[in-house]
């Protein structure tokens, strides 16, 4: 299950996989960017994708979401030279302790981006760990969310067919992969 390349699941038919790299790198279908409300760009998730996609991403969602993207939502445009077809762009919640509902928007920012990814007929899917930087987002509790989130979304769907999660270094990778684990132990258990 753990190798080098990363960690490799089945769910419901579906391929869940963690790995350590850089989001804007990934061949798959759709890329997901952890975005803020304007989608105006940034640093992290955000900066890799707009330098390597160029300009015709922000161009594109200039046009078509002129109001942005509300927390726990998610918009698709073109990925420009990126490798992958297409870019969902969801902003996941700012960490405020835990006592607003960073979860429940965690959550929905994930199955949101999901929902769009199926509704453009695509099978692939590349997530970056939503929120965990600028948005201050501890890691582990994110990590539970996310994952929880998107295998609950394949059992119910049954799509898409291929989930990477793309952890930008060892430490992050370990968070997910104890997470998924402990998920995994726990459906057993
Ligand atoms: P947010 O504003 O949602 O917190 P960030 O882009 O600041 O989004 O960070 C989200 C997570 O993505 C962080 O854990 C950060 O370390 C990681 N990250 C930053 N750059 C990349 C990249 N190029 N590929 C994958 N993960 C990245």
């Amino acid at each position: 299950m753990q190798s080098a390349e990363g960690m490799k699941v089945r769910i419901a038919g579906s391929t869940l996989e963690l790995v350590i790299g850089d989001i804007a790198l990934q061949k798959m279908d759709v890329v997901v960017n952890a975005a803020n409300n304007q989608l105006a760009g940034g640093g992290g998730v955000d900066g890799a994708i707009h330098r390597g996609g160029g300009p015709a991403i922000m161009e594109e969602t200039r046009q078509k979401y002129p109001r942005g993207c509300p927390t726990g939502e998610a918009v698709i445009s073109g990925a420009g030279q990126l490798a992958a077809r297409y870019v969902v762009h969801t902003v996941g919640p700012v960490w405020g302790g835990g006592q607003g509902r960073e979860e429940e928007q965690l959550a929905s920012a994930y199955r949101r981006s999901l929902e769009v990814v199926i509704e453009n007929g695509c099978s692939s899917a590349a997530f970056p760990s939503l929120s965990t930087g600028a948005y201050r987002y501890p890691f582990d509790l994110a990590a539970r969310c996310a994952l929880s989130t998107v295998m609950a979304f394949l059992k119910e769907t049954g799509k898409p067919e291929w989930v990477r999660f793309v952890l930008f270094d060892e430490s992050a990778y370990s968070a997910f992969s104890v997470a998924l684990t402990d998920l995994l132990s726990d459906e057993i258990g």
